[in-house]
């Protein structure tokens, strides 16, 4: 028996403006060239990368950069360390460059305290891609953190300059923040988290609470997929975690219930679309 569920996808969810940028300006290129490179996957949901890959996109890591010459190859949202700049610069190859602009900003902030000398903490995830980038404009000598365990480890400067990756939660920021100022250090905070993402706390909030379940649609390694799904979870206990519509099991659902599908900056509409298909059907 069909179970005639009611569903809605959430229309401020999916891509941000920096995703969208970065996938337009790549489809244009495969559409005139039948072929790109990109270095690291252009966003964190393997189903677009797949998508892409069929149009043309060859999705390369920095060793095979630094063995390609004159080509073409897309630099994603999340932007690149200098070195990355050099690289092509040597092989000749032409970048398309897809930083986000918000991204390209923190780096010049990171970059503008590094030479003004100031001790950096970035608190971030460790070897993400944009993480490295903001790293990069240290020559490597920011310190990364990802939370404060991880900062016990360790003997901080008395002063220090605090930023944040732009898609870490702004309550684990500030909480962060306060407990090193009682600590007694120095602190000189930058909340340079992404309103994109910040922004849909609220919204998602108030979405997901008002139905019976919520489908939360997202990469398993995307960073703000996580900080996303536990806002949905905060305000709609039943909410499902899924990446594929066919991992989604239809006795999860009772008749008649109501369903919310939403999901990252990283989240193709298509993909939330097949979702609703996929409860549709049972
Ligand atoms: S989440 Fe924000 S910083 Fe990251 S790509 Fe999107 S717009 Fe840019």
């Amino acid at each position: 028996m069909a179970l005639n569920l009611k569903i809605s996808i959430d229309q401020d969810s999916g891509f941000c403006f920096g995703v969208v940028y970065a996938i337009d300006m790549a489809e244009e290129i495969l559409a005139e060239e039948g072929y790109l490179y990109c270095l690291g996957d252009i966003v964190h949901n393997d189903e677009e990368v797949a998508r892409l890959k069929a149009k043309g996109l060859r999705i390369i890591g920095h060793e095979q950069l630094a063995e390609l010459k004159n080509e073409k190859v897309l630099i994603r949202a999340h932007g690149e360390a200098p070195e990355t700049y050099r690289i092509a610069l040597e092989n000749n190859i032409t970048l398309i460059d897809a930083s986000c602009p918000v991204v390209l900003k923190l780096q010049n902030r990171i970059k503008t305290s590094h030479d003004n000398e100031e001790k950096i903490l970035v608190y971030g995830k460790h070897g993400h891609a944009e993480v490295i980038g903001l790293q990069g404009q240290t020559n490597n000598e920011a310190i990364v953190f990802q939370d404060m365990d991880e900062l016990d480890q360790m003997e901080l400067p008395a002063s220090f300059t605090l930023y944040s990756q732009t898609t870490k939660s702004t309550d684990s920021f500030y909480a962060i923040k306060d407990e090193l100022i009682k600590r007694g250090h120095e602190v000189k905070a930058h909340d340079t988290i992404c309103r994109q993402v910040s922004n849909r706390y609220a919204d998602l909030g108030r979405f997901a609470v008002q139905f019976d379940k919520i489908v939360f649609v997202a990469g398993k390694k995307s960073s703000n997929g996580k900080v996303l799904y536990e806002v949905c979870r905060k305000s709609n206990p039943n909410t499902f975690f899924v990446s594929d519509p066919l991992e989604m099991q239809s006795d999860w659902f009772n008749e008649n219930e109501t369903v919310g599908i939403c999901g990252a900056t990283s989240t193709p509409r298509w993909l939330m679309e097949s979702v609703q298909k996929q409860l549709e059907a049972y």
